[in-house]
């Protein structure tokens, strides 16, 4: 499997989630800072439904690495300019 292409999504009603693990350096500080939404220890290791949506924003704008990332649902991972 190319994990470098591979990308990961967790939904709530707000947001979509969406992890990268070939861009993931494992800093770990997504799941010191938020253990309640990642934990590497569980399947998926995503729970989206352990924080609310800001919290999580919150703390998916602190990963270094850029492997995670979100969009609001509705609005798609990318947008088209046309
Ligand atoms: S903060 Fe980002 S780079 Fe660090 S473990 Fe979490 S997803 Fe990976």
């Amino acid at each position: 499997m190319d994990l470098k292409n591979l990308t990961k999504k967790y939904s709530n009603d707000d947001i979509t989630v969406v992890w990268k693990p070939g861009t993931c350096i494992h800093s770990a500080i997504c799941f010191h800072s938020l253990p309640e939404v990642f934990d590497p220890g569980n399947k998926p290791w995503i729970t989206i439904s352990g924080a609310d949506t800001e919290r999580i924003i919150q703390q998916v704008n602190n990963c270094p690495s850029g492997a995670l990332s979100y969009f609001r649902n509705g609005e798609g991972p990318e947008k088209s300019v046309e």
